[in-house]
């Protein structure tokens, strides 16, 4: 056996476990197998950055490209002190994955930088930003064609707007400098949604696999959302946007929710804004008005619930929790955040997971939006949307002429106003998250593959292997 393919961390062992028993249900060579599993390129860097009071820290970061089937390679920058190459290896194959099964047309990638996204000054973060920037453009580990990065734990708008301006700075010349990077604030070349599409592409993936009957009788289920018990473990970008859209459009009930420092429950329900705002206000999210406090955040992951949402990180669930979930589904809104001999345990126990690579993948679906906005230099429905609306006002008008009668002036204006850039986003994402979960939930059922996961790896590799037989590679 080829010892450069064996994994070593926890996190990088469980993802290469889930793709070998997917692998062994198609039928290519080990080799081009082989070369669809391991990480194409990585790019480990040390440089200093001076700290506020002139003193350096010599920062240690990532870049790693799973795989260069296509390109550009895809994936987000990671700021936290749990950075290692193994880690970054792992989300980069994630990606390719994922990008594979949402029909994304990019490889997997993935940075990481070791900081404590928490604990460094704005003036810091910067200097960092700009100077990984530089390192990855010295190396051509970043361009609109090479390498896209996007916002992951730690980082967001802001970091994104940095790299772009660093790129742009320093690529004179090129047409498309912002398609360098997705996730960036709508005044920098940014789209409508990016912000929120991670946790809305969770929402929209809990509701299509809750919307299917026999599945929910299985798991002693009724169909939908409406009225379910959710647990959220992470209230950060993700975790929020989740727990609020599952919340507001569906009418699922709160009843608690964890970040680093503990949790809080309240079996009525918790206002999700209401949290974020007493989060951000008091810097915890214990002692939230008419809540229990709970004291870690593994004890939140154990309460009784229907849907569970770990929206934090990896390695959440292991061989020593899985045994006291106590939810039917365990919806994988985070990276990797359930072991691989967990995810045995909780299958075994009946517990429905909807894995990572299709359930979080509303995030690079938008950022590909985002990207393709950028190399045509006009946003969706500019050149379509006044259009539209003319055409809904003919269409109208003529049927208030057949009818003899007309609409009032509110229903009216829903139906003649033509769409705007965010609707376009949202219905996209939609479609994207329901088409994929119908697409490995019927080859999960056709194939007989034993969970929704393995599926999902199944159809990733299987079309990746075949992209490479496409392009002769393996002739
Ligand atoms: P974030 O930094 O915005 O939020 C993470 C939150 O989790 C923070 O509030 C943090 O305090 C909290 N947290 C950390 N450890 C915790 C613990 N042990 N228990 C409870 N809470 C804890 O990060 P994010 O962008 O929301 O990413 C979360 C996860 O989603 C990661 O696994 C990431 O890879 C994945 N993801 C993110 C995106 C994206 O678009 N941002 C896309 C796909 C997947």
């Amino acid at each position: 056996m080829d010892t450069r393919l064996l994994p070593r961390s926890p996190f990088l062992t469980s993802v290469g476990r889930y793709f070998d028993r997917a692998a062994k249900l198609t039928e290519h060579p080990q080799g081009l197998l082989d070369q669809v599993k391991c990480c194409n390129a990585v790019y480990r860097m040390r440089f200093p950055v001076k700290r506020d009071d002139g003193t350096i820290e010599v920062v240690e970061a990532y870049r790693a490209e799973h795989s260069h089937h296509r390109t550009p390679t895809k994936g987000g920058i990671r700021f936290s002190l749990g950075v290692t190459q193994d880690e970054v290896i792992a989300l980069a194959g994630l990606m390719t994955y994922k990008c594979s099964i949402v029909g994304v047309p990019f490889g997997g990638a993935k940075g990481g930088v070791r900081v404590d996204s928490h604990a460094i000054s704005d003036g810091f973060r910067e200097r960092l930003v700009r100077r990984y920037t530089t390192e990855l453009y010295k190396k051509n580990f970043i361009g609109p064609a090479i390498d896209v990065p996007a916002p992951d734990y730690g980082t967001g708008e802001r970091e994104m707007a940095w790299i772009a301006d660093t790129y742009v700075m320093l690529s004179h010349n090129e047409l498309n400098p912002y398609a360098c990077v997705t996730g960036k604030p709508l005044s920098l070349h940014g789209i409508p949604g990016r912000r929120e599409a991670t946790g809305l592409g969770v929402y929209y993936g809990i509701r299509e696999c809750m919307s299917h009957a026999d599945d929910m009788k299985a798991i002693g289920l009724t169909t939908g959302v409406a009225g379910k018990r959710v647990i959220v473990q992470g209230l950060g970008n993700v975790g929020y946007h989740a727990a609020k859209f599952l919340q507001t459009e569906g009418g699922a009930v709160i009843v608690a929710i964890a970040e680093k420092e503990g949790g809080i429950f309240n079996p009525k329900g918790l206002d999700v804004d209401a949290v974020f705002q007493h989060l951000h206000h008091t810097k915890s999210i214990h002692n939230f008005p008419g809540a229990q406090n709970i004291a870690t955040p593994g004890e939140v992951l154990e309460l009784e619930c229907e849907v569970l949402v770990p929206a934090a990180l990896e390695n959440q669930i292991t061989a020593d929790n899985a045994a006291r979930i106590n939810a039917k589904i365990v919806a994988e809104a985070a990276n990797g955040p359930i072991t691989d001999d967990a995810d045995e345990i909780l299958r075994k126990r009946g517990i429905l997971i909807i894995p990572d690579i299709y359930l979080n993948a509303g995030g690079v679906s938008v950022s590909y939006f985002e990207w393709l906005k950028n190399l045509s230099h006009v946003s969706f429905g500019r050149m379509s949307s006044k259009h539209e609306e003319l055409n809904n006002r003919h269409l109208l008008d003529m049927v208030e002429k057949l009818t003899g009668k007309s609409l009032d002036g509110a229903e009216r204006q829903l139906i003649l106003k033509g769409p705007q850039e965010i609707d376009y986003v949202y219905s996209a994402l939609a479609d994207t998250m329901s088409y994929s979960y119908n697409r490995i939930r019927d080859a999960w059922k056709s194939r007989g593959i034993s969970d929704l996961r393995t599926t999902a790896f199944y159809l990733a590799v299987d079309r990746i292997a075949r992209t490479y037989l496409a392009l002769g590679i393996f002739p």
